[in-house]
């Protein structure tokens, strides 16, 4: 099923796609998971991100061109870094331009929800402790980033998560989907996530190897290559086939 998060008169709620509308359910997709019997209409929904996670965690260098592109080296292992929650925005939310940077650029990814507490979890257990998968911005101050080499400055201001539309849960990551980025319309990003060169399974098992993830927190599994700058009054779209189309304006602070 497709799972949203929105505001609603009543305060935040989880949400279940159905054809005619958005199913309120009471819970969380975590807890206490019952269906409602109010449906709301897609044109009334206020869609949230699709959850609140307690940390996001990043994968850089996980696309061979986007190595490349970069002028890194190929990676022997994951390179994780950590993104505050506080840059989560949802859909149809602005992405900010922070006055320090000349040069902020998208990242199209594909972003696993963990669904269960998850520690030191095996390659062939990792599929049990994901409840689905949805799009994400992974929004970095490339100019920032080059200065220091700090990804958690150059990816942390406020806004520069954009997540959702939705959690898609019957989601499998090693069929053959595309990932795309278009901005204003023009295609920037276009990939198949099968060309990750460390797969979900893999990502899940190392980073719970180091910290435990709680029910609600993603992982951003890395960009293709096609990154390049936004500017204000932008339209940027992130598309995962199989979950949908997650889009963002731009704006300058
Ligand atoms: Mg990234």
């Amino acid at each position: 099923m497709k799972i949203v998060r929105m505001q609603t008169d009543e305060g935040i709620r989880y949400g279940g796609v159905e054809p005619d509308g958005i199913r309120i359910y009471d819970g969380t997709p975590f807890v206490a998971w019952q269906p409602t019997e109010v449906l709301v209409d897609f044109g009334k929904a206020r869609l949230l991100a699709p959850v609140f996670p307690t940390k996001v965690v990043g994968v850089g260098s996980n696309y061979a061109m986007h190595v490349e592109e970069m002028g890194r080296q190929l990676p022997d292992s994951p390179t994780v870094f950590l993104k505050p929650s506080t840059a989560v925005v949802g859909p149809g939310r602005p992405i900010v331009l922070p006055a320090l940077s000349q040069e902020v650029h998208h990242e199209a990814e594909l972003v696993v929800v963990i669904g269960k507490v998850a520690r030191k979890v095996a390659v062939e257990d990792a599929s049990s402790v994901v409840l689905g998968y949805t799009a994400g911005n992974d929004v970095t101050a490339r100019d920032l980033q080059r200065e220091d080499g700090q990804f958690t400055r150059a990816k942390g201001f406020d806004s520069f998560c954009p997540l959702g539309p939705a959690i898609e849960t019957e989601y499998d990551p090693l069929e053959d989907f595309s990932l795309e980025c278009r901005v204003n319309g023009e295609i920037r990003q276009g990939t198949s996530i099968n060309d990750m060169i460390f797969g979900v399974a893999e990502l899940i098992a190392f980073v719970t190897s180091v910290m435990t993830l709680l029910p609600g927190d993603v992982i951003m599994t890395g960009t293709p290559s096609g990154v390049g700058p936004i500017r204000h009054g932008d339209l940027v779209e992130v598309t995962l086939e199989g979950v949908g189309t997650l889009s963002n304006p731009v704006v300058a602070e």
